[in-house]
């Protein structure tokens, strides 16, 4: 097992408290008070910078909160030059935190689109994705609000979103069954009603035929 170590450099600067400024106290005490309710000593050496850490972190898993990820597909191009193939965007990595449990949900996002008159940045996808993907999230959710994000602000002939994920809550805790991947998948306008489109978009993702 890979041990994840985070020496951050005000630890070693002693500007640890100043970067607390920001943190309410509240959220300070709130990440204290787990310490406690796991059997520690939040403070003790090692646990009396965790709980800035903490919130700082919490803040970066969940920046989806602070923006609307529509917005992203707000400028399109319409010049596709006469393009009617799919667009894929394969493998889009993210990290997010199941509701339930707030653990972490890891894994990749697979997005396709046939455009009917226009197009958009590629990176732009991948923003979308993760706008939805930070925050507190249920996979099924997070496949749709991507799936109905393109929908919306593109109007394409189809969509089709994949998402294939492990979840910590699964694999660390309460069954704890390791290696298990979760895929669900969002199909709209001609990925949904048409056979062949889908079979061709599910091939492209490498979706049931991996490498
Ligand atoms: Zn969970």
């Amino acid at each position: 097992m890979q041990e994840v170590v985070d020496f951050d450099d005000d630890d070693r600067t002693g500007l640890s408290e100043n970067r607390d400024a920001g943190v309410p106290d509240e959220v300070l005490e709130a990440v204290r008070t787990l310490i406690r309710w796991a059997g520690d000593d939040p403070e003790r050496e090692g646990l009396v910078d965790t709980p800035g850490r903490v919130a700082r972190a919490w803040r970066e898993y969940t920046f989806g909160y602070a923006e609307d990820p529509k917005a992203h597909l707000a400028r399109t191009f319409e010049e596709v030059g006469g393009y009617d193939e799919i667009v894929l965007l394969r493998d889009i990595p993210f990290q997010s935190h199941c509701e339930h449990h707030m653990a972490p949900i890891i894994g990749r996002v697979h997005i396709a689109y046939l455009p009917k008159d226009r197009v958009v940045g590629i990176s732009k996808l991948a923003r979308v994705a993760l706008g939805y993907a930070r925050r507190l999230q249920v996979q099924e959710r997070l496949t749709a609000e991507i799936a109905d994000a393109i929908q919306e602000g593109l109007d394409p002939r189809g969509v089709a979103v994949v998402v294939e994920a492990t979840h910590a809550c699964m694999s660390a805790r309460g069954v704890q069954t390791q290696g298990v991947t979760m895929t669900t998948s969002r199909m709209m306008g001609v990925f949904r009603d048409d056979e062949r489109s889908r079979k061709e978009v599910l091939t492209l993702m490498k979706i049931g035929n991996p490498d």
